[in-house]
């Protein structure tokens, strides 16, 4: 079975397009790498996938059926930090812990299982010495960690991770990489956005490049041997960082033309 099939898929805010024809197919155990210039509709693709998101037209499968009716806790989906509230009374720990609500049934109490499964969660990003602190208090490699290990102690079958390396020191997504280069290596579907390209071989099985559409698809050494690798880094050295993630009807005039492959 494909972990993910999308056919054609177009998702819009209001009269925006923001997808316009999404073909994409990601079998389990394999990592997906999601490239394209800021506006270009990542964010937009995994939250549809995640089922936050309801398409206009066009067929999502996602683990054999549609998102919506998969069990609570199925897919983790982590966002971009920039799209959460740190200041949320919360401590590192409570936070991981939400991971499992999905998981536990509402007459059954957070058990000694549970609170186990948070502990790993914990320390496979190297948190643990970090649980009681306030979320407030975090810094941003800090807070990818968090939300991975939240994911982690979901025990989802699909992992959604929109820019998780983005502003991350280098032991941060060091740390981050082995933990999901495992879980794929246990089975794990995996779909992550990223702006650092520079090390897509060694995160990613599959690597695309899109711009409200795939316009690239392939092993990362084929999306990178082609143009549309070669435009959009350029494309992002120049812009990348600039945040346009909620500026709506942005035009998309200026983004590179580029070749699929
Ligand atoms: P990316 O993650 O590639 O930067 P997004 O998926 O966040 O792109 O956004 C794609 C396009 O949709 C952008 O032009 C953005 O401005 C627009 N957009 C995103 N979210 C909304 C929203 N809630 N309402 C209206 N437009 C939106
Ligand atoms: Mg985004």
């Amino acid at each position: 079975m494909e972990a993910i099939a999308l056919r054609d898929v177009h998702v819009c805010y209001d009269a925006f397009v923001a997808l316009d024809g999404v073909d994409l197919v990601v079998g389990q155990g394999q990592a997906l790498g999601i490239v394209g210039p800021n506006g270009s509709g990542k964010s937009t693709l995994l939250k549809s996938i995640a089922g936050l998101l309801q398409p206009s037209s066009g067929s999502l499968c996602v683990l054999g059926t549609s998102p919506k009716s998969l069990e609570p806790g199925a897919i983790a989906y982590v966002p971009q930090v920039e799209a959460v509230d740190w200041s949320f009374p919360a401590t590192v720990w409570d936070v991981v812990a939400m991971g499992r609500f999905p998981r536990i049934p509402f007459w059954r109490r957070f058990s000694r299982a549970d609170r186990e499964i948070v502990n790993h969660a914990l320390e496979a990003v190297q948190m643990e010495s970090l649980a009681k602190r306030h979320i407030a208090h975090l810094s941003g490699g800090q807070q990818q960690r968090v939300f991975l290990a939240r994911a982690l102690a979901q025990q989802p079958r699909l992992l959604l991770l929109d820019e998780p390396t983005t502003g991350v020191d280098h032991a941060t997504e060091e740390a981050l990489r082995l933990v999901v280069r495992d879980l794929v290596a246990q089975g794990m579907p995996v779909l992550m956005t990223t702006h650092d390209l520079d090390r897509v071989t060694e995160w990613f099985d599959l690597l695309c490049v899109m711009d409200r559409h795939i316009l690239a698809f392939g092993t990362p050494e084929e999306v990178v041997d082609s143009g549309a690798y070669a435009a959009i880094r350029e494309h992002t050295h120049t812009h990348g960082h600039l945040r346009h993630d909620h500026a709506p009807h942005e035009g998309h005039a200026d983004h590179p033309e580029v070749r699929p492959i």
